[in-house]
């Protein structure tokens, strides 16, 4: 394994322009859609700003090359997702819709359904949209399960040629798209006849079908675009299927990979930007004392610990999104390692830096409590941590022929 952490000329590049883009672009997009109250109107906003990040070419950089985009290493994907997460993740949630809702297509769909569905997002003007309509309002960590239990309770019966599609989703980000009548895209997790399989909508096919139920008001990440919505009598061809029937719970929990991965770089980014602005805080308040409290030790050494775990999450993210990106057997524990532990250090870290702000910190005009509110949501979100991804976990662990260094690339030869 070829190790080398100093950034190639061309990432460089790709970290100043995503930087640029994310302080002059989605900077002053935030500022809006935190004072609007609305969920809806307030995840529009987004909208003019998504179509200028499509004809700079962001959105086929997370296309695959050899599905027609530009995306060739994990650590390229990191690098964007690190610098425009640290000014507005839930403008990349909005945005990165594809590199979730297009997994199961590049698994497993033939190359009539690749070009198809891949199509929309390689234009260079729009604000396509897509949806891995996954989660359910009655929940999801049990998808798999079989009667009795409910499982997966979205349904498509077979009628002549066509699917049809009824059931309640919800949290994807745009499951209505911006105007309701869908994403370019939404691909459904759905039960057929031979089990829980991956059916693919269009646009065309979802318009008139989507009934939104709620509009979510979340707490961090206000710009997301996070519905429950009521899917009905959705007509598909059957030619839509992704895989085989049946095939559904292995590429439902694939296509979670990379974005599970990146879970560590939006996590090192609400970090980063909370260290930020503790370490200004503590270098240039002295809170009455005779200096700044950066002076004392105990504020020091919250600084110091929180500073290492940040690099290590980055570290572990970059290298779990390489692994996934590149297809490499370990990629699936490393990206679980990444999602969970960069976004259960993340609130860990957040909230310890709260603490040696103090009590300015619990005014919402002081800028580091809304990083709380979004890192909250990463332990919680692609799959809790709690309910899907320890045991994802639990299940590599359990294989015979698991090898304990084999994710650092360090197994026993002979
Ligand atoms: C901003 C945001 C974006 C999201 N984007 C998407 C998306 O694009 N697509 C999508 O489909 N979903 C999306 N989600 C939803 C997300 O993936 C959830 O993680 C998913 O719905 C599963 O939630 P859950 O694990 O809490 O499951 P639930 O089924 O709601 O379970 C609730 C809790 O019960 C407990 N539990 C249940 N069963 C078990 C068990 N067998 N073992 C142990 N504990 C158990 C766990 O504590 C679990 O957290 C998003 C959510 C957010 C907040």
């Amino acid at each position: 394994m070829a190790v080398s952490f100093t950034l190639s000329d061309h990432q460089k590049q790709l970290k100043a322009a995503a930087r640029s883009f994310a302080r002059t672009k989605l900077r002053p997009l935030m500022e809006r859609v935190e004072s609007e109250r609305d969920p809806r109107t307030r995840a529009l906003l987004l909208q003019p700003v998504f179509a200028e990040a499509v004809s700079e070419g962001f959105l086929r950089g997370l296309i695959p090359a050899p599905f027609g985009g530009t995306a060739s290493n994990g650590v390229d994907a990191a690098i964007l997702i690190e610098e425009w997460a640290a000014e507005s993740p839930d403008f990349f949630i909005s945005f990165a819709g594809p590199l979730i809702a297009l997994g199961p297509v590049y698994e497993a769909g033939t190359p009539e359904q690749i070009s198809r569905f891949v199509s929309p997002f390689l234009a260079d003007e729009g604000s396509p949209v897509a949806a891995m309509a996954f989660s359910e309002p009655t929940g999801s960590a049990n998808f798999a399960a079989e009667t009795p239990a409910a499982g997966i309770r979205t349904h498509a019966v077979l009628d002549g040629d066509e699917w049809v599609i009824n059931g309640h989703k919800a949290w994807a980000s745009h499951l209505p798209g911006w105007d309701g009548d869908g994403p370019e895209i939404m691909t459904i997790t759905c039960r057929t006849q031979a089990g829980v399989s991956v059916i693919v909508a269009e646009r065309e096919q979802l318009a008139g079908r989507i009934e939104v139920e709620e509009y979510y008001d979340l707490p961090g990440l206000r710009g997301s675009l996070t519905t429950r919505v009521h899917l009905k009598d959705v007509r598909v061809p059957h030619a839509n299927l992704i895989g085989s029937e049946g095939d559904g719970v292995r590429l439902t929990l694939n296509a979670f990979m990379a974005s599970g991965a990146s879970i560590g770089a939006f996590a090192t980014a609400s970090a980063r930007q909370a260290w930020s602005i503790a370490y200004n805080f503590a270098r240039e308040e002295a809170r009455g004392g005779l200096s700044p409290i950066i002076d004392h030790q105990a504020v020091s050494d919250v600084l110091a610990d929180t500073k290492g775990k940040i690099e290590a999450m980055r570290l572990l993210s970059w290298r779990a999104l390489d692994a996934v990106i590149a297809q490499d057997p370990d990629g699936p524990e490393l990206a679980l390692h990444a999602k969970i532990f960069g976004s259960e250090a993340a609130v860990e870290v957040i909230t310890a830096l709260v603490k040696i702000v103090g009590v300015t910190a619990y005014d919402t005009g002081f800028p580091i409590l809304h990083h709380l509110l979004d890192a909250i949501a990463y332990p919680i979100m692609e799959g809790s941590n709690t309910g899907v991804r320890r045991r994802q976990l639990q299940r590599i662990f359990s294989a015979p022929d698991y090898d304990p260094l084999s994710a650092s690339g360090l197994t026993e030869i002979g």
